[in-house]
């Protein structure tokens, strides 16, 4: 790869500079000769009134920006390929898309003296011109931070996989306009600028198929559409919305895709499951609410899922003196089941940590985890009453 360090003022990169709120629909500067936000590129993510007012600021006081790295196209045909989101800034500043505070006050840049309006269209950037195969340049991309704020796993491969499959999921997933992202948000983590729920589609779609997201984005890099991607994210969304009417803050970001594929097959009655998701959550004995939902999915069964609250120390303890009291005045064993029994241990007096705390009412039906509804068993009792 061959780079060629050139100077360039603002008021040239900036010259033809138009800020579109829909991403990935190209940005461009340098009279049309140069795209700012070509399809391997992340989003615009600078707009946070902190990052972009800083490159103002920079501009400012005299501050170098730092390097800047474009990807020569043909002769006079360029990609930026790092310095996206510092040119971004700088064009939608120029462009009035937001202010600064300047000596107290808000100002645009038009409300800007036009000494200081100068001064940022006649600051220079110091830019590299790379020459070089398109693999190579992306493997260098690869490697690169982009000006602090380091690249992500999915912005990555974005860029390693980057063709007319990479572009429309990005219109889909990526796109922060996108009406249906709001729905999405109920169960998906993460932001559509930062790629994060395109990584989700893709890991979902990836996985019922048994790859992982670079194996399916690999094998799909020439697929002029992303129909299954799509398909199957709605599908997995759609039953889930489905299955719960209601919307609870835990299921964002839950495993949905590995759900689905585990419990797709089964009915349920979603007035049912509204009821049982509403006990549930009411009670106070789940001490893990992040799993009510597999756990009514999996038909109320793994109790382990929901971490049901067991019982104290001073309650076992109680439990454990009245059944030993009762034990010697009978002559029979401290752990009712014994007792009952045949064999030696029908009188056995076993020691506390020989024994554990039960629900003489399962949890699961009703039963709750305070003194009236505890005993003590022996281990081995206790290890063999099973549903608790
Ligand atoms: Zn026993």
């Amino acid at each position: 790869m061959k780079a060629k360090l050139e100077e360039y003022t603002v008021k040239k990169i900036v010259d033809g500079f138009v800020y579109n709120e829909l991403e990935g629909r190209g940005l461009f500067g340098l009279s049309g000769k140069l795209t700012i936000q070509p399809e391997y590129q992340r989003n615009y993510i600078y707009a946070d009134g902190k990052k972009d007012v800083a490159v103002i600021d920079s501009l400012l006081k005299g501050y170098p920006l730092g390097l800047i790295y474009f990807n020569n196209i043909t002769d006079d045909k360029f990609e930026v390929l790092d310095g996206q989101q510092r040119i971004t800034s700088i064009g939608r500043f120029v462009t009035k898309k937001f202010a600064i505070i300047y000596n107290g006050r808000e100002q645009l840049f038009d409300s800007l003296d036009g000494e200081l309006q100068d001064k940022i269209m006649n600051s220079t950037l110091l830019v590299y011109h790379c020459v070089g195969e398109e693999s190579e340049i992306k493997e260098w991309f690869k490697t690169i931070n982009i000006a602090g704020v380091p690249i992500n796993s999915q912005e990555e491969r974005n860029a390693v996989y980057s063709g007319e499959f990479v572009t429309q999921a990005k219109t889909e997933f990526s796109n922060s306009n996108n009406a249906n992202i709001q729905k999405w948000s109920a169960y998906v983590k993460g932001t559509p600028q930062r790629q994060e729920l395109l990584e989700v589609a893709l890991s979902w779609v990836a996985s019922s198929k048994g790859q992982d997201i670079d194996g399916y984005m690999s094998a799909n890099r020439r697929n002029d559409n992303i129909n299954e991607l799509k398909t199957y994210f709605n599908t997995v969304i759609d039953w889930a919305s489905g299955v719960f009417s209601d919307v609870e803050k835990e299921m964002r970001g839950l495993e949905w895709g590995r759900l689905y594929e585990t419990y797709y097959r089964n009915s349920y009655n979603p007035t049912e499951v509204s009821a049982t998701l509403q006990r549930l959550y009411g009670d106070y004995y789940v001490k893990n609410k992040k799993g009510i939902i597999e756990y009514i999915l999996g038909g109320e069964q793994d109790t382990k899922l929901i971490d049901v609250r067991v019982f104290d120390d001073a309650v076992k303890q109680a439990v454990f003196r009245q059944q030993t009291e009762h034990a010697n005045t009978n002559g029979t064993s401290n752990c009712p089941l014994c007792a009952i029994g045949h064999d030696s241990n029908k009188t056995k007096i076993w020691a506390i940590k020989d024994m554990d705390a039960d629900h003489v009412q399962a949890w699961s039906r009703g039963g709750a985890t305070d003194i009236s509804n505890c005993e003590m068993l022996c281990k081995t009792h206790n290890r063999a009453k099973g549903n608790r």
